[in-house]
């Protein structure tokens, strides 16, 4: 099953991940594409459409015949997936493209042996979604983790008058005084970022484990 379920788009680490990743638009079109009375109705007006060839009608038909989840994992290119979703053709692609690069949704290559075209045929990979979130949390638990241990070990001065914060080393360097107005340097106390910091990086790793 590659497509995205209602359940894991009310997820909402999930839903705020592909919110920054495709849009509310991007949001929409999955929630369409994913669900099969968006391709069942889209079959049944191809199949009742006259100027629709025989040969493409057969193929119509056959996925009218699908289980749905199956009929919603088929193939398509980005121009069926607009038609069926609704959603317009530049979104769409720009949508295919953000998922494409985190590995969210892959393409098949055909070439139309007669008129030399390329046809690109789409496909969602939701089964990578977790592993995708979990690389993406690590990276950002990293940061955080060295952003923690540099507060840890640093004294922090700080000027009152223009907001400067120096480290212990660069304020000797300048005897205490603001390099910027000369006013003396004041110790600022971090211990209450450095909670915070530490309660967020410890959180994300609780979220990491159970993910
Ligand atoms: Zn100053």
């Amino acid at each position: 099953m590659t497509v995205i379920t209602e359940e894991e788009l009310g997820n909402p680490a999930i839903h705020q991940y592909l919110f920054k990743l495709v849009g509310a638009e991007g949001l929409e079109l999955l929630h369409r594409w994913s669900n099969p009375e968006y391709s069942h109705r889209w079959l049944e007006a191809k199949l009742g459409n006259a100027e629709v060839k025989d040969t493409d009608k057969a193929r119509f038909l056959a996925e009218t015949r699908l289980e749905n989840a199956d009929l919603s994992a088929v193939e398509r290119s980005d121009e069926e997936i607009a038609d069926i979703t609704g959603i317009n053709l530049n979104s769409v692609r720009h949508t295919l493209y953000n998922l494409y690069e985190h590995r969210l949704a892959e393409y098949r290559r055909i070439k139309n042996n007669e008129t030399g075209w390329l046809t690109y045929l789409w496909v969602m990979r939701m089964d990578h979604l977790k592993d995708v979130l979990r690389s993406e949390m690590e990276v950002a638990v990293g940061k955080l983790s060295a952003r923690l241990r540099y507060d840890e070990t640093n004294d922090f001065y700080q000027c009152k008058n223009c907001g400067i914060t120096t480290t212990f080393n660069a304020a000797m360097n300048t005897n205490f005084a603001c390099p910027q107005c000369g006013s003396m340097l004041e110790h600022f106390d971090d211990e209450l970022l450095v909670t915070a910091l530490r309660k967020r990086v410890e959180k994300m790793q609780t979220a990491l484990e159970n993910a």
